[in-house]
């Protein structure tokens, strides 16, 4: 088989939903291509922005680490980074390390935060207690909390994350079969909130599934941290991701089509569930907060933090 691009003997994918075979340079320039046009078509950069990346060392974040420094190489925008340490041992360790060193690499400005420094408790020691809400439920608060407040920090005008379309589209199918119309009006490749507080959310790998990032990571050499998290568990996320890759054995072009259908329909479900949140802060944290007390401080007042 030859590349469909150059006719490279060596290829190192074939592309179903497309029909495209593709040799490693024919292929990293096409992930190249298919971020920045997500990045055009949605608007997402705009020149000065100071862009913050939620750089976790796995291969999402850091192949948008990889992909958006040629926006800064061509002075377009500024980058910086942070990596959360949730205080997981024997995990998170390798991780920070793996984002230290692609910061230092690119020498992108980068802060590394941790729960128990910020939060007084770690997820571990939360694991520990006999009651809790699960790991996974404080991680994401706890997280969100700190980008807020770092990219405010930073002077970041945008954050982005490093969502792809295997994410993407798990989202809009476990909500569209929970029934859960109220968090299907939040997915989009844009996050914005009506508190001046939040910064801009923004997803470029939104419309690149999950194992082609990994192919793209692993054709240009970049390291990446892999280890599962320990308290990673069964979930019903995990279900639908599995019955959405059996789909698109038989039907490549799945993934695709479920993310193009929900961004035409995604306007109107927006316009249907747009409430006008009064945005206070928080009275604990300063935070901005629909109640007395945002997530992360609620939470921590039921750990007694
Ligand atoms: Fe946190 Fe859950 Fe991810 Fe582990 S799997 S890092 S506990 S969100
Ligand atoms: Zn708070």
């Amino acid at each position: 088989m030859e590349c469909t691009k150059c006719g490279n003997p060596d290829v190192i994918i074939e592309r179903k939903a497309s029909g495209q075979a593709l040799c490693k340079d024919c292929f990293i320039k096409s992930i190249e291509k298919k971020v920045i046009s997500t990045i055009k078509k949605e608007n997402f950069i705009e020149k000065g922005d100071k862009v913050l990346v939620a750089l976790s060392g796995g291969k999402d974040s850091v192949v948008t680490l990889e992909i958006l420094n040629s926006y800064v190489e061509r002075h377009i925008i500024e980058l910086c980074a942070v990596t959360m340490d949730e205080g997981i041992a024997g995990y998170r360790n390798e991780g920070i390390e793996i984002s230290k060193a692609h910061a230092e690499r690119l020498g992108v400005p980068h802060k590394i935060v941790s729960f128990k420094d910020t939060f007084g408790i770690s997820i571990d020691e939360i694991m520990a207690l006999d009651e809790h809400r699960g790991s996974c439920t404080y991680c994401g608060v706890f997280r969100r909390w700190i980008i807020n407040r770092v990219a405010r920090e930073f002077g970041a005008t945008k954050i982005v994350t490093g969502h792809n379309l295997d994410d993407e589209t798990q989202a809009i199918m476990m909500n569209y079969l929970e029934g859960n119309v109220e968090n299907l009006a939040k997915i989009g490749p844009k996050t914005e909130s009506k508190s001046e507080l939040f910064t801009v959310k923004i997803k470029p790998l939104r419309e690149v599934p999950e194992h082609e990032i990994a192919l793209y990571a692993e054709a240009k050499g970049l390291e990446v941290h892999s280890t599962p998290c320990p308290y990673a568990q069964a979930s019903f996320r995990k279900e639908v991701a599995n019955i959405m890759k059996d789909l698109s054995k038989e039907h490549p072009t799945i993934m695709y089509s479920t993310l193009r259908g929900f961004d035409k329909i995604r306007p109107a479900i927006r316009a249907e569930m747009s409430h006008n949140y009064e945005f206070d802060r928080c009275e604990r944290c300063g935070e901005p907060s629909s109640n007395r007390l945002c997530r992360a401080c609620t939470f921590l007042e039921e750990l007694g933090k």
